[in-house]
């Protein structure tokens, strides 16, 4: 059966440091559709700039690319892919420890990805090295009605 998408974005732009803000804030004016908090907001927002700043600094090594964004959301769910057609990542399991940095001249401290997948509620990484790489992240926003506050007084709708 096919699955039933209720919103679908998709944003395409160069790889410019300045267009991180641009990224970040689109995917959160579109995110706030499922009416979240302030910090789900947030651990959008952050989540978005790690992907996005690793592919302008990694990906495409401050040269000019171009970074496709597509969000979905489904039900009360955010699925956010983030790709580019960069360099790609050889060890994806390597690449995924904290503290792993293929630039630690540049004052990265490579926790992107740690960052990225506490964050959310999930992440995951597809690369081919000279083809690009493409991140998935989703995450659930929390409906009102599934509070503790909302469970305690008895209000929790099934
Ligand atoms: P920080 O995010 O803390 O500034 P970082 O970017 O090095 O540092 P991560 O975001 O965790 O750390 O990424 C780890 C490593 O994975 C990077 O150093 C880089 O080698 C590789 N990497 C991440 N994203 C990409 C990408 N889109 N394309 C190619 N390589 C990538
Ligand atoms: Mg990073």
């Amino acid at each position: 059966m096919k699955e039933t998408i209720e919103n679908e974005m998709e944003l395409q732009f160069i790889s410019k440091s300045t267009n991180e803000s641009f990224a970040r804030i689109t995917v959160a004016a579109f995110a706030s559709q499922l009416d979240p908090t302030i910090e789900e907001l947030a651990d959008i927002k952050t989540a978005v700039s790690e992907a996005v700043t690793n592919c302008i600094i990694h990906a495409y090594d401050n040269k000019q690319g171009i970074i496709k964004i597509n969000a979905k959301l489904q039900e009360n769910e955010i699925i956010i892919k983030i790709s580019d057609n960069g360099k790609g990542i050889e060890n994806i399991d390597v690449a995924k420890e904290p503290l792993y940095t293929t630039k630690p001249n540049l004052e990265r401290s490579g926790m992107g990805f740690t960052i990225m997948e506490s964050f959310m509620d999930s992440m995951k990484v597809e690369s081919i090295v000279g083809l690009g790489t493409k991140i998935t992240l989703t995450k659930t926003i929390k409906k009102e009605e599934d509070t503790e506050e909302s469970k305690l007084i008895g209000l929790t709708k099934e």
